[in-house]
């Protein structure tokens, strides 16, 4: 079963690297026993498909339908807590239907990605690991709505003091974030302080897609058409998901060097 689990994950979809907050799929083995008619069955589906997100979306699509709107009650009352354990509500596994051995997965505070010139994180390791030995062939940074630390890094002042940074863990990583909290203000001021918050949620899923692109050996990867980069955005107060992909050749069709091209935008919903 493990077999026929990797040899799906490379057939339908290639491996997928995620960029949330870290955690353990709980019920790894449950999970990784599939009834053996829906096995097959999927296999089938799957082997000739390319996209490595028509399944996703099929299985975001049976989640709202299974579990979010057969639960709306529930799922509206963590929407609406004031004081939510935001990533508890916000699971891949659960929300994209992904079975073990398909997707290697990290989880940090406001699912940042830094750029490689920066000192050491786990995410930086995860990505070597991934991409170099792995050898996923997409690479998905997944904001969602509502997230803590976007709210973290729009709140902090704008000229902060480098030392009050250092004293908080926070700061000092979200700060990471601060390209996109830049040019949120600058095409959001008008907004208030929460739809700037969520316009900077996406914003910093694209920041961290540009940010992917100065790993050297990620950059030559994406160029030799060997990786692709995918942006995504789950609003869980009305269950929708949205997807694009970063459109390499148009970035480096830009003039001006800093701005980001997407393509394949869809919203399920
Ligand atoms: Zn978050």
């Amino acid at each position: 079963m493990r077999a026929t689990l990797l040899l799906r994950s490379t057939h339908r979809s290639g491996r997928i690297l995620r960029v949330r907050r870290s955690r353990v799929p709980a019920k790894v083995t449950k999970e990784a026993e599939p009834e053996n008619n829906n096995e097959q069955r999927r296999e089938e589906e799957t082997s000739n498909g390319s996209d490595p997100f028509s399944d996703m979306k099929q299985q975001f699509l049976h989640f709202k339908r299974d579990k979010y709107l057969a639960n709306i009650e529930h799922f509206q009352s963590l929407a609406q807590n004031p004081t939510p354990k935001v990533d508890s509500r916000v699971c891949p596994s659960n929300i994209l239907g992904l079975q073990p051995g398909e997707a290697f997965m990290v989880r940090n505070v406001a699912n940042l990605v830094p750029p490689f010139e920066s000192g050491f994180s786990e995410t930086k390791a995860a990505l070597e690991f991934s991409v170099n030995t792995l050898q996923v062939e997409n690479i998905l940074i997944i904001g969602h709505s509502c997230c803590r630390g976007i709210e973290a890094l729009m709140s902090m002042p704008d000229e902060e003091d480098s030392r009050f940074i250092s004293m908080s863990f926070i700061r000092s990583w979200v700060i990471v974030g601060k390209y996109a909290k830049l040019s949120t203000k600058a095409v959001a001021a008008d907004l208030s302080f929460d739809q700037q918050c969520r316009h900077c949620e996406k914003e910093s899923v694209n920041q961290s897609l540009i940010n992917l692109l100065t790993y050297p050996w990620i950059k030559e990867k994406v160029a030799k058409g060997e990786l692709a980069l995918h942006g995504g955005y789950y609003d869980f107060t009305n269950c929708t998901f949205e997807k694009w992909t970063l459109d390499y050749e148009g970035i480096r069709s830009k003039v001006e060097g800093n701005g980001y091209s997407i393509k394949d935008r869809e919203v399920w919903q």
